[in-house]
């Protein structure tokens, strides 16, 4: 039986991508590594319809939480600062980032549960006119609260301020507005919403607000703009990770054949809310309102009488991984995503076993 893995990444591979690992081994200095690296960066840029002479995709090996390292520690200058918008645990790693490589930085915490308080956010950038950019999780894969980038991103604007975006668990499959937004650099993943393999991550950058970051660096491993001389001239500062590239290049020709982002956002929509739906009559409750939620993933309370543990175990005998709350919310909830490749059939047999498994736990 076929393992469906309903976790936020690593997703459920497509035979097309899992088959493409096996490419000729390639010395990542030779030509033949230079094409696929050129044309993974294409492909990045052209999920948004992004430009190459103001936007570049910086291919990084490591796994997401990389990206936003590299995407915070090569664009805070140290005369800047960020203000870090925190409603999860991946807002709170931005802030232990910028802790760590002490960047300045301002932390506004909100409850797991709240949406961002755009009130406490003005009053925050207006009263301090250091804060050079401010980084959020569009995604926050903690509850599947897609956060409203729209207001916040018009703030912004108004004040200044530059977006550094988390959008691990939402590029490729959640609008970014890269024309309207004034956004400085995206962090993602090769494995979340793009169906590739854990290994490759990349930052889209704005070029020119790149250029305009330099200041003493802070890093030599995840410096962007080291990467992006070296992409830009077909070449790789440090060795990459040559199959997971083959694999993110197949991913990417499927995104585009499916029809893009919006098309894989109405996909997952619809698997998501079928799961739902047919969770919420059978007594379970969803943590957070459908419109607040992402097409990605949901959050529910556990039904009743359940450990996370035996609900777990029941499900993954029947073919599907689903996944634990963290931290606060570890006890309380479960967390069902649909990313990868899940057929009707799949969603189907997975609504079945929450029928079987829940009504004989009553
Ligand atoms: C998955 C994820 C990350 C990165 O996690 P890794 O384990 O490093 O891949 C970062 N931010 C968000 C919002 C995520 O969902």
């Amino acid at each position: 039986m076929k393992t469906i893995l309903l976790n936020p990444g690593p997703v459920t591979l497509t035979d097309r991508v899992r088959e493409s690992m096996l490419g000729p081994d390639l010395c990542h200095r030779e030509p033949e590594f230079a094409d696929l690296q050129a044309e993974i960066r294409r492909g990045l840029l052209a999920v948004y319809q992004l430009p190459p002479d103001a936007w570049a995709a910086v291919l990084l090996t490591g796994s997401g939480t990389a990206a936003v390292e590299a995407m915070l520690t090569s664009f805070v200058p140290r005369t800047g600062k960020v203000l870090v918008l925190e409603n999860g645990v991946y807002g709170e790693r931005i802030a232990a980032i910028c802790e760590r490589h002490t960047i300045r930085y301002e932390r506004l915490r909100h409850d797991w549960l709240e949406e961002l308080d755009l009130t406490r956010i003005r009053t925050t950038v207006r009263g301090d006119p250091a804060i050079s950019h401010v980084a959020v999780v569009h995604h926050e894969t903690t509850t599947g609260r897609l956060n409203d980038l729209a207001p916040l991103a018009s703030l912004c604007r108004e004040h200044g301020a530059e977006l550094l975006l988390d959008g691990v668990s939402s590029f490729g499959a959640e609008e970014i507005n890269f024309e309207q937004w004034p956004i400085a650099a995206v962090a993602a993943t090769a494995n979340k919403c793009l169906h590739g393999v854990p290994g490759t991550c990349f930052v889209i950058v704005r070029r020119d607000a790149l250029a305009a970051a330099q200041s003493p660096k802070r890093t030599v491993y995840f410096d962007l703009q080291t990467y992006v001389e070296h992409q830009d001239k077909n070449g790789t500062p440090f060795t990459q990770s040559v199959q997971t590239f083959y694999a993110l290049a197949a991913a990417l020709c499927e995104l585009a054949a499916e029809g893009g982002w919006h098309a894989r956002r109405d996909i997952y929509r619809a698997r998501i809310i079928q799961v739902r739906h047919l969770l919420i009559r059978l007594g379970v409750r969803p943590l957070l309102r459908e419109g607040a939620s992402s097409c990605v993933l949901h959050a529910f309370e556990l039904p009743q009488g359940l450990s996370y543990g035996e609900f777990h175990d029941a499900l993954k005998a029947r073919g599907f991984v689903i996944y634990a709350g963290q931290s606060t919310l570890a006890a309380g909830i479960f967390r069902i995503s649909m990313m990868g490749a899940i057929s009707p059939q799949d969603v189907g047999r997975l609504c079945a076993a929450f029928e079987e498994i829940i009504a004989t736990a009553d």
